[in-house]
């Protein structure tokens, strides 16, 4: 069984999609992860996202690997556990960037179809229904407005302790979002066949609720 789940940043996905897989016990799969740790093997090399072709050779030479350590979901670059340093802004500026290139998504397509077909997951990103796996059983496209999501993201960062600006974090969303759904390749829109959910005025376990009700419909 293969669940996609698409959206823009800061609609909630990951964490969404964490929860529905532990309830039904299928893999979680964070295809975002997957760029972000191509996008820190660039900015380690000290590469500008607009070198393509460096940015493409860094990547396909970079060793990428899934692990799952205690449960949680592990990003190897070259051996090394990066989950500790994909997390940032810098790092989210970068993978919208180098994650328009076709030789960037290649390298990591063959990964996630690998993974898909021989587990049951949950994969999140965002071309999964459209692209990765066309064929999935549940598809759900997860949207809230930008508003929405910039205070989340804001919220999320003022816990952790980490100063910044709602206006900023909003102005960055909406470059992401803009740049995930207007490059060329495997642009970040709605499958016909998924499912919509704004999760702007629910909260995260009536998501999930939703999230598993329509999977289970479909079991
Ligand atoms: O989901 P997350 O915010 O971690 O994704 C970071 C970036 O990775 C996105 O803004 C997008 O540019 C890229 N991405 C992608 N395709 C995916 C998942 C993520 O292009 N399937």
């Amino acid at each position: 069984m293969n669940v996609a789940i698409d959206g823009p940043a800061g609609a909630g996905k990951s964490t969404i999609a964490k929860k529905a897989a532990k309830a039904l016990g299928y893999i979680y799969i964070d295809t975002g992860a997957m760029y972000r740790t191509l996008a820190l093997a660039c900015i380690r090399e000290g590469l500008n996202a607009g070198e393509e072709e460096k940015v493409c050779d860094i990547c396909e030479k970079s060793d990428v690997e899934l692990v799952y350590r205690d449960g949680e979901q592990v990003m190897l670059l070259n051996g090394e556990n990066v989950n500790a340093f994909i997390r940032t802004e810098e790092v989210s500026r970068m993978t919208s960037s180098i994650s328009t290139y076709k030789r960037v998504r290649e390298k990591l397509l063959n990964l996630q179809r690998e993974i898909a077909s021989k587990n049951d997951i949950i994969m999140d990103g965002r071309d999964i229904g459209t692209f990765v796996l066309p064929d999935a059983e549940v598809k759900i496209y997860l949207t809230a407005s930008v508003e929405t999501r910039a205070k989340r993201r804001y919220d999320e960062q003022t816990a952790r302790g980490t100063e910044c600006v709602l206006e900023e974090i909003m102005k960055d969303i909406e470059e992401r979002d803009y740049r995930d759904m207007h490059r060329e390749i495997a642009p970040l829109k709605k499958a016909d066949d998924a499912i919509v959910i704004d999760s702007s005025y629910m909260d995260i376990d009536e998501v999930t609720q939703k999230v598993t009700d329509e999977i289970n419909r479909r079991r």
